[in-house]
């Protein structure tokens, strides 16, 4: 088996380890690969056994990538930073956004996203570690801004995405995540994805209801940012 194929089985164990453990199923919980950095022949290598999601979080790399990969019948996920100027090519380019943090973006996405396509699939990220993180709205904005959203026609609000303070200690993700899945119950039970979970703690997502894992180092390996492939 090559590396990624090992390591895709190796995650697929984990995933269904931490659902079983916690009474759900296997197949309720999406694995999201992110590829970012790493090539497209990566992408191919892991779509070859059966993965389909993949998260990218610069957009110039992004769209690189999906134009080696158009033979493939991929869905393509937004998971990084945005900025105003980059949401015309965010809108025309990807199924899914999981980092919307305001509305400005969200009316942009929407205004955007071309006649045609299905409506884009939008999580909202949340900042659930307080002072310690810089992105995700507060949950305070939450309701509102989740309000709008649910009015803007060419967007599908389908839950909401975290990226709580890495830490070691499995207590803490376990709230950090509860948290999130609490402000979902509190918003809209009706909503049916929790973007949450990444390499080192998925096991804990996964208890705490998550329906996409965002996995890149334990499929593809650590990341080199040495490379300008960033935009
Ligand atoms: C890079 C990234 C991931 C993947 O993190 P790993 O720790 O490599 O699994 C997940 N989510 C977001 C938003 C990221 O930027």
């Amino acid at each position: 088996m090559s590396t990624i194929a090992d390591n895709i089985a190796k995650v697929r164990a984990r995933i269904r380890e931490a659902a079983q453990a916690s009474g759900r199923e296997f197949s309720s919980v999406g694995l999201l690969a992110v590829s970012k950095t790493k090539p497209a022949d990566a992408v191919r290598e892991a779509f070859a056994c059966g993965v389909a999601d993949f998260g990218e979080n610069y957009l110039q790399e992004a769209l690189a990538k999906q134009l080696e990969l158009a033979d493939l019948a991929l869905t393509w996920h937004f998971i990084g930073p945005i900025q105003s100027n980059k949401t015309k090519s965010i809108a025309e380019h990807f199924h899914w956004v999981h980092s919307v943090d305001r509305l400005k973006i969200a009316e942009r996405l929407s205004a955007q996203r071309p006649a045609g396509l299905p409506p884009l699939n939008i999580c909202l990220q949340v900042n659930v570690s307080g002072e310690a993180s810089k992105s995700g709205c507060a949950p305070e904005e939450l309701p509102s801004l989740a309000a709008a959203v649910t009015e803007l026609p060419n967007l599908r609000l389908r839950g909401l995405m975290a990226i709580p303070e890495p830490t070691e200690d499995p207590a803490e993700q376990h709230a950090a995540f509860a948290r999130l899945r609490q402000l979902q119950e509190a918003l809209n039970p009706a909503l049916d994805t929790l973007s949450m979970g990444m390499s080192h703690d998925l096991e804990a997502a996964i208890a705490e209801g998550s329906t996409w894992v965002r996995i890149g180092t334990a499929l593809f390996g650590a990341r080199d940012y040495g490379q300008p492939t960033h935009s």
